[in-house]
């Protein structure tokens, strides 16, 4: 059965995002406003706005998109608007999108260097690798394409000289998945400090992306959750609008 997908006017869902966005600051992988959030809800998106700390957000601080791209709210959205859009349109299965420029991340993407199957926690993002999408300025419609195309198949991705996108099911679910991918690429850059590392073949990672289905867990970052995130109540998000094809 289809889940429902909240109403634009949720407070609730403002709040949650808001808590997810705190929650990226509290665990470190956010600097300043550079991070942005935006959660599917019933006729577009919400986005979180641009250039405001996370700690001075309230629920109405939060924009709304349409399908016309209009905004509604009293505040501007994220510069990065155009990649929620076109990335929340491309990916059905995807109920929200997280982006932030963790540091290690980061610090790979200046490399234009992605994440092979250096350890097999890579297929958390749902292929055999993350890739490193292109570089374009930010905020353009170039940058949008590229991470879309980064993004095929996928579900996280880095973008060239940026940061790193993350989608999940819920805010809370593309959060876990930034951890991992964060995780991984401070891992991978260690690993190539001392030296090469060695990759696992595809049949290895199809193997490993099989058992992740076969556990039936959508979400097999959640085993690291435990160890990096403070003790505090969750919050559910509703999820994605399935879309029949
Ligand atoms: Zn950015």
């Amino acid at each position: 059965m289809a889940a429902v997908v909240a109403p634009a006017d949720s407070v609730e869902l403002r709040r949650a995002m808001i808590a997810v966005c705190r929650r990226m600051n509290d665990l470190g992988i956010n600097q300043g406003t550079s991070g942005n959030l935006s959660v599917r809800v019933d006729g577009g998106f919400l986005v979180t706005p641009s250039g405001m700390a996370y700690g001075d957000l309230a629920p109405d601080d939060i924009v709304h998109v349409g399908p016309d791209t209009g905004f509604t709210g009293h505040r501007r959205p994220s510069s990065e608007w155009r990649f929620h859009l076109d990335i929340l349109a491309a990916r059905p299965d995807a109920g929200a999108v997280l982006h932030t420029h963790s540091a290690h991340a980061t610090a790979l993407s200046c490399l234009r260097r992605g994440i092979p199957a250096f350890h097999y926690m890579v297929a958390a993002a749902g292929g055999r690798d993350i890739r490193c999408g292109g570089y374009a300025t930010f905020g353009t419609q170039a940058l949008s394409d590229r991470a879309v195309a980064a993004l095929h198949g996928r579900r996280a991705c880095l973008l060239a000289n940026h940061g790193l996108i993350a989608l999940g099911a819920t805010a809370e679910k593309a959060l876990d998945l930034a951890v991992e991918v964060e995780t991984l690429a401070q891992q991978y850059l260690l690993a190539l400090g001392a030296g090469e590392p060695v990759l696992l073949d595809d049949a290895e990672m199809d193997r490993v992306l099989e058992l992740f289905k076969t556990y039936g867990s959508q979400d097999p970052a959640a085993g690291r959750r435990w160890l990096k995130r403070p003790r505090q109540p969750q919050v559910s998000l509703p999820a994605a609008k399935k879309i029949k094809t």
